[in-house]
Parts: C-alpha cells; sequence; structure tokens
C-alpha cells in the first residue's frame, strides 16, 4: 500500500490543495487569513508531516528544519523569494525546497511597470482631485504636472527573470536602458532589444532610437529617470554582492533629484529611514513601494507622512496578485499549481527520486 503523505500548508492557496486531497494526501489547511504562529509551525512539523507548504509570511529557520529532522521532507514555498528559508539550516538536515520561480515574472514585471507611470504620471494624485472636488478648472500646469515615462532613462537593478520581464515592457514605451547585475549580465538579451530598437526606428515608429546598456551600479543610478529593482533580498554573508539596504543614503544620493525608485523587490533592499528623509528633502523626484522592511507596513512608518503622500504610492506587497499567476493550478501558469508540484515532485519521487533534477527544488546543492 503507498503511504499516505502528510501536509501542512500555513494559507489556503485555493483548488490546489484539493488536488493533493485527490491524490489521497492528507492535507490539514492553517485556516485563518493572517500567517500562523511559528510555534504552531514547529507543532505541526514535530507531529511528523511530510511536506509544509509556506509563504513568505512564514520564519523557516534552523529550529523549524530540526524540528522536521528524519520525518519532513520537503517546504514547498508560494513565491519565488525564499529570504524566509534558511538556506544552510535546509542543506543541513538535509531538506529539500521548492519555490514558484517563472510562473509570477510577468505579472511582477507590469506592476512594476504601471505603479512607475502612476507615480510619474500623479494618478493617484489627480484621482483624489477629482473624488474631492477639488478639480476646478482645466489649466495647462495647475495644480501639477506629472513626468513622461516614454523615451525616458530607466535603469534596472538585477536583470534577472523579472528584471529583464520589465525591461520588455520598458522597449514598447521607447525607454533608454541602464542595465546593472553583478552577477550575470545577458548580451544575448540586450542584442534583441537592439534590434529590435532598430526596427521600430526604422519603421518611422520612433523619432529617435532607443538604446541599452549594462553599466556599473553608481552609473546607472546617476543617468536614471527612473530605477526599478528586481534583486532577491541578500543579507551580509549570504552573497558576494548583498542587497540588504543596497538603496541607502549613499545611493539615494547618487540618484537624480527629478528620479523615481520603483521597488517590487524586498523590502530590506532598501533603507526606509533613508528614503523618507530623501522623499522629504527632495534628494529624489518619488518612490512607488510594493514591499517595505516590515509588513504590514506599520502605522508609524515615516512612509505614511502625509507630507510626502503625493510623491509615495504604497502598495501592500501585490505584485503577483494576479488571478491566474496566484491561483492557477497549471504548473506552468500559476504559483499555486508550481507549489504543489515541486511538494508531489519530492514526495512522489518524480525524477527517479534525483532531487538535483527536480526543476522546482532550490537548494540542489545538499544533494549532489
Ligand atoms: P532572479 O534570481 O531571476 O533575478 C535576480 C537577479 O538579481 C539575478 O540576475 C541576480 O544576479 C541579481 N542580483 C543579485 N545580487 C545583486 C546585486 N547586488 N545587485 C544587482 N543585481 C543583483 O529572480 P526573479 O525571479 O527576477 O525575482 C527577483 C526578486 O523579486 C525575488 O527574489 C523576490 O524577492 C522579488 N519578488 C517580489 C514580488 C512581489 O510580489 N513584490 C513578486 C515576485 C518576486
Amino acid at each position: 500500500m503507498t503511504k499516505k503523505f502528510r501536509v501542512f500548508a500555513t494559507c489556503d492557496i485555493g483548488e490546489a490543495i484539493e488536488m493533493l486531497r485527490k491524490r489521497g494526501y492528507e492535507v490539514e489547511l492553517y485556516p485563518q487569513p493572517e500567517a500562523p504562529a511559528k510555534s504552531l509551525i514547529i507543532e505541526k512539523v514535530k507531529s511528523g508531516i511530510d511536506g509544509l507548504i509556506t509563504s513568505l509570511r512564514d520564519p523557516i529557520d534552523a529550529e523549524i528544519f530540526e524540528a522536521g529532522k528524519g520525518t519532513l521532507k520537503v517546504v514547498a514555498q508560494f513565491a519565488v523569494g525564499f529570504d524566509n528559508i534558511n538556506r544552510a539550516a535546509a542543506n543541513q538536515f538535509k531538506i529539500p525546497f521548492t519555490n514558484t520561480a517563472d510562473v509570477l515574472t510577468e505579472a511582477t514585471a507590469e506592476f512594476a511597470f504601471f505603479m512607475m507611470g502612476e507615480l510619474a504620471r500623479k494618478m493617484w494624485s489627480a484621482e483624489h482631485l477629482t473624488r474631492e472636488h477639488k478639480w476646478g478648472f482645466w489649466h495647462p500646469y495647475l495644480p501639477f504636472l506629472g513626468d513622461e515615462v516614454t523615451g525616458k532613462n530607466v535603469a534596472v537593478i538585477g536583470t534577472g527573470r523579472i528584471g529583464l520581464a520589465f525591461i520588455k515592457k520598458c522597449v514598447g514605451f521607447d525607454m533608454n536602458v541602464l542595465c546593472y547585475d553583478p552577477a550575470y549580465e545577458n548580451h544575448a538579451f540586450v542584442k534583441a532589444v537592439e534590434e529590435l530598437n532598430a526596427l521600430r526606428h526604422a519603421r518611422g515608429m520612433v523619432r529617435e532610437k532607443a538604446w541599452i546598456k549594462y553599466l556599473g551600479f553608481e552609473e546607472a543610478l546617476s543617468q536614471a529617470d527612473f530605477v526599478s529593482v528586481h534583486v532577491p533580498l541578500l543579507r551580509e554573508g549570504e552573497s558576494k554582492t548583498p542587497t540588504y539596504h543596497l538603496f541607502n543614503e549613499k545611493t539615494l544620493r547618487l540618484m537624480k533629484p527629478t528620479a523615481y525608485l520603483i521597488n517590487t523587490s524586498r523590502g530590506p533592499v532598501v533603507d526606509e529611514a533613508a528614503l523618507s528623509r530623501a522623499l522629504h528633502e527632495n534628494w529624489i523626484a518619488g518612490a512607488a513601494l510594493d514591499v517595505y522592511e516590515k509588513e504590514p507596513l506599520p502605522k508609524d512608518s515615516p512612509l505614511r507622512d502625509t507630507a510626502i503622500a503625493d510623491k509615495v504610492r504604497l502598495m501592500p506587497h501585490f505584485a503577483s496578485a494576479a488571478k491566474i499567476t496566484r491561483l492557477s493550478t497549471d504548473p506552468g501558469k500559476g504559483m499555486a499549481g508550481r507549489c504543489v508540484q515541486g511538494l508531489i515532485d519530492v514526495l512522489d519521487g518524480n525524477y527517479g527520486g534525483d532531487i538535483p533534477k527536480m526543476p522546482y527544488v532550490v537548494n540542489k546543492e545538499a544533494f549532489k
């Protein structure tokens, strides 16, 4: 008789859970919309579950892996980012964990692009005029004007999956692209964009041919009208080029006073105290944020100060929050589908049980 696997999910990921149940898995869901206490996750892991479905809200640290020693077979993370999972501890206890890369790439990239447009064209402030009956007249420049995105310079910090998808959106708006990535420069992609730019120009679709190039971080920041951040959160010791507080007082001051910062990566990549000063003291023109050092954004965050409300857009970690992206049970389309497929691969021993061959396992190095 095949073993009946037991799974605990720290959040409801929709229909995909039913798929697991139909396979005969016994799945327990944490019933509340808020994240469970860490002590409850430990209790469930200690009870001998085989699989744990997690989200970025759950601190999956050494204590949790230790609790699952010998019993927990897989942690399936419902996100591409896994900075909440202690990779070294997962490796120490030889527990594979999976993520949901790729399926949220376009949704996150387009959200970053829309945030950039909303911020630059002051759509939030403009709608407030209408709603609050402050739209008294049409005027050439009163009460304020925004900045066009079309034809401007955009720095893309981190040219992995989402960074490249973001660039594709920018190309459609004839933006010049300043790429920065210390780990890998994708020159084949740059060449493809150059070909597109040349074609748009040759066919008379644009007056000026747009350009794209890789350059250093400081140069990219100083030449950009917009800076969009697409890096993982890497703390000191986790990478030769950590991203924790990559945007701080020093680097924010490198940006033009007319430039805008867009962050859909992870909150701690930006030093919020420095950003708040940058906005109050006009080192930069504005910022659109989807992620924060502490989530949900605390009531007393300086970013909520009404004095800077017109130049800072605050989204609730929402960039991947689109129906198909989040909930499709198709592992090629949805985070839910990919999350459960990652779990099934490990528990059912797909790929001949060879973990490094399983496409959604992140910490393959522990099993080679
Ligand atoms: P990815 O691994 O494909 O790309 C990340 C890129 O950043 C890599 O090319 C890497 O070399 C580069 N990088 C690493 N350190 C860097 C540094 N110091 N400076 C500049 N670049 C650096 O990952 P991805 O799929 O593009 O996702 C990126 C991140 O976006 C995720 O790790 C996650 O934290 C975040 N994310 C957020 C949301 C959201 O809802 N807001 C949704 C999806 C992803």
